[in-house]
């Protein structure tokens, strides 16, 4: 992308401040992770309700990056950049993006719809590929910010381009059909629901269709509904499983593991084979079946090529490999958009300061190989990658371009040479296109552990963040609790993304929390919420900033940091105003202000206190007494001590519930990890840790026969049992047993029959279609951690927290 600086400006109406010095723009960036060529790159500071793209400006000056689109300017980078300050930047954006998108002339598809958008455009780009160079929106690239981002990908190599738009309320469509302007329609799945951001699903039809209102034609599944609300004008290329009345008629059957589609135009009748048999694959295909149609594609050509569809795997996961190495796994695509974002998360989320890319060739750049590579090149560069490992023909004849390679011609050449490669102590990059199978690879880099995993959703955790920084006043600080393991959720991996979305503290419970978060190279800093006695030298050795309760606390920290010569090192005093678990009492006070006057070695950081019943109503006014002494204890401490430092009370349900008394500071803990007290508001987190196994063996057993330890189940029928891999060495309690827990196979509920074991369980399947391999989920979406909670009859917390040490974490990213 080459835009001039001057065109940009007079787009935007831009008011200039400094000195412009380059001419030309090659890259917007909104992502202060992810750069390359500095100095052409514009910054767009993006503001949201939650996040302000100004506050990176400082470290990217740092960087390199010369040239600033923003709001405003803030006060330490004045002087320092050109800027030039708009109204709205993400409407600038949006405004370069369609000027941008202008420029090309050539087929384009726009797709919108529920479900489905991003296969959709990943099976149109496999089957268009062999004809066509394509630009397509990496990942589920979507939205308001993500579709602009997608279009200024073009480049004049290009010669299709295949967008998806998603939008969650009225009036957002037409700003994405502006930038995509498409030029051929594909309604996806509409589903039948209606959302949140929509009054009724008609309202939600209709915002949807603005994408086509000027496409030469849109491809749809037939349907009343929808037909009601299209304009007579618009050029539609129907199809339909039910009724005759439609441009291309399908009928389905089913035989093995493939579905057979009976495909009959008005001048055709002929079969075609997908691998698939659900009824969202078939749908999809049938979509992408349309457009190789309209585009007037042989039979011949349109069978061979959709037998080949494949499932698309649209995450990228981070799991742990071999000799203490983490693996990010994006092993099923290849292109330079998805490279770029790949290698953000991998900085984003590496733990150690070496890291390996493991790359195959890279397809349908729209390049030149020569310019391609220099390109992939130079990202390779900014990012600071230490290992380049590239796997395939063409990435093998440029191995030149980059140092430290090593190539191979294909991934068995890879595998052969395995032996004689180390790899430990690292963060691994595997990244290729499906054709190379780098599956293979993921699974000799896998640290080799048993079937079970708990899930993480990193993109949940950051939705649940924003839901509850959207509840406080902008400038209200934020800690995140991250004790025990991040809830059991993982704590590096959890606190890396807290540090990129610039929470301002974490918080932990023992001193060896925090020290191992900072030997992973975590810099925020780090409340330990019970340091012992003994752990003080530690605390001061890794900067851990203590919480202190106690006189003997105080005294015994003073007394090793005088001996350490410290000055003012951060502390947090803990008040006790009715939890009576630990901290000053109102008595303490005059001691501690005394002992605290009289020395210049700490700094009261923070004053805190902690409520007892934040989550239970009917003792709101134990909260408010609590609440006004806290505020009488801390104000004490602030006049006499002429400080002021920062205050905080609330953890997650205070949030909910007491957001007047949120100070200077919160503490969220269990609501980042998708969990509310109160049923309202749980509607709007999301699920964080799917905790998934499988069936190991199925068996049938008589009327009369028993399952398990002390036969503690015994059949009254013929009965199908199915055996998972878990038990309470992983932390499912043994009270789930005996029929009070279920899993879920299937989407169906399997109840555990008789007592769970130390490392399995066994599930009742007579009414369940399944096999022996089979997904089982022990919660998550259904059963809710809540649910679970409840049937024991103790708190989301200790469910979480009791998942043990040996289930492997994987984290995610859509
Ligand atoms: C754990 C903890 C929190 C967070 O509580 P949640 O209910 O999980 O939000 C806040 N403050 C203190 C002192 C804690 O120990």
């Amino acid at each position: 992308m080459t835009i001039s600086l001057q065109n940009i400006i007079s787009l935007v109406n831009a008011q200039v401040i400094g000195k412009i010095t380059n001419e030309v723009i090659e890259t917007i960036s909104i992502d202060s992770r992810s750069l390359q060529n500095d100095g052409e790159t514009l910054f767009f500071a993006l503001v949201g309700p939650n996040h302000d793209g100004h506050i990176y400006i400082e470290e990217l000056i740092n960087k390199g990056v010369k040239t600033f689109l923003v709001h405003y300017i803030p006060e330490n980078v004045k002087d320092k950049a050109v800027f030039l300050q708009v109204e709205n930047t993400l409407e600038a954006l949006q405004k370069i993006a369609a000027y941008y998108r202008s420029l090309f002339q050539f087929p384009v598809i726009g797709i919108t719809g529920s479900n489905g958008k991003t296969i959709i455009k990943e099976w149109l780009n496999f089957l268009l590929s062999p004809d066509y160079n394509i630009i397509r929106s990496p990942k589920s690239y979507n939205s308001q910010v993500g579709v602009p981002l997608s279009v200024l990908g073009i480049n004049e190599k290009h010669n299709f381009g295949i967008f998806e738009a998603g939008i969650s309320t009225v009036n957002e469509m037409q700003k994405l059909q502006a930038i995509i302007q498409p030029t051929i329609g594909i309604l996806s799945n509409i589903g039948s629901a209606h959302d949140e951001g929509f009054a009724n699903i008609g309202e939600k039809i209709k915002e949807k269709l603005k994408l086509f209102s000027d496409v030469s034609v849109l491809i749809y599944n037939k349907n009343k509904t929808i037909d009601a609300f299209i304009k007579p004008e618009i050029k539609k290329f129907t199809w339909s499983c039910k009724e005759v009345n439609v441009d291309v008629f399908i009928s389905k059957k089913s035989i093995l593991d493939k579905t057979i589609l009976g495909v009959k135009t008005t001048t055709a009748k002929f079969e075609i084979k997908i691998p698939f048999q659900d009824d969202a694959s078939i749908e999809n295909a049938i979509q992408c079946l349309m457009v190789l149609l309209y585009f007037g594609y042989d039979y011949i050509v349109i069978q061979d090529r959709m037998q080949l569809l494949y499932p698309v795997e649209m995450r990228l996961k981070l799991k742990n490999g071999m000799n203490n190495s983490t693996l990010i796994d994006d092993s099923y695509s290849s292109d330079f958009q998805s490279l770029k974002i790949a290698l953000d998360f991998l900085e984003n989320q590496k733990q150690f300061k070496k890291k390996t890319l493991i790359l195959s060739d890279i397809f349908q750049s729209g390049l030149s190989n020569e310019e391609l590579y220099s390109s992939v090149s130079q990202l390779i560069i900014s990012n600071k990658i230490n290992r380049i490992i590239g796997i395939g023909e063409t990435i093998s004849s440029f191995k030149n371009k980059f140092l430290n390679a090593v190539t191979y011609k294909n991934t068995d050449e890879f595998i052969k040479d395995f032996d004689n490669l180390t790899f430990g102590n690292e963060t691994i990059l595997i990244k290729g296109a499906r054709t190379f199978e780098f599956e293979k690879i993921v699974s000799l880099l896998e640290e080799k552990t048993h079937e079970t995993v708990l899930e993480i959703n990193l993109n949940a955790i950051s939705h649940n963040l924003n839901f509850f920084k959207s509840k406080l006043k902008p400038e209200t600080k934020m800690m995140v609790m991250v004790k025990a393991f991040g809830y059991g959720n993982g704590g590096f991996e959890i606190a890396k993304l807290l540090e990129h979305h610039k929470v301002d503290y974490l918080g932990v419970a023992f001193a060896d929390e925090g020290i191992s978060l900072k030997n992973a190279g975590i810099k925020l800093p780090i409340m330990v919420l019970n340091p012992e006695t003994t752990s003080f030298s530690a605390i001061i050795q890794h900067q851990l900033e203590p919480e202190i309760y106690s006189i003997k606390g105080l005294n015994a920290f003073l007394q090793i940091a005088k001996q350490r010569g410290l000055k003012n090192f951060p502390i947090h005093i803990k008040l006790d105003t009715g939890m009576h678990r630990l901290g000053f009492q109102e008595a303490n006070l005059p001691e501690l202000i005394a002992k605290l006057k009289e020395t210049k070695v700490v700094e009261v950081k923070s004053i805190l206190s902690h409520l007892a019943t934040s989550d239970d109503l009917t003792h709101n006014e134990f909260t408010l007494l609590q609440i006004s002494l806290f505020e009488k204890l801390s104000s004490t401490l602030q006049k006499e001590l002429k400080i002021n430092p920062i205050r905080h009370i609330l953890n997650t349900s205070g949030i909910s519930n007491y957001p007047l008394a949120q100070y200077d500071m919160v503490r969220l803990g269990i609501g980042l990890y998708g969990i509310s007290n109160d049923e309202e508001e749980q509607k709007y987190l999301e699920n964080v840790g799917t905790l998934k196994s499988v069936i190991s063996q199925i068996r049938t057993i008589q009327k009369g026969e028993s399952v398990g330890y002390g036969r503690r189940f015994m059949a009254d029928k013929t009965t199908k049992i199915a055996t998972i891999p878990i038990g309470y060495a992983d932390g499912i309690s043994r009270h789930l047993g005996n029929g009070v827990g279920y899993v879920m196979i299937n989407h169906q509920k399997a109840p555990i029959v008789g007592s769970v074991c130390m490392d399995m369980l066994m599930v009742d399947i007579t009414h369940i279609d399944c096999k022996e391999g089979n997904e089982v989920i022990i919660f998550g979406e259904n059963p809710t951690v809540i649910a679970i909670a409840k049937l024991l009859g103790t708190i989301p917390y200790e469910v979480l927290t009791s998942i043990s040490q040996r289930v492997k974490r994987v984290f995610y990213r859509e």
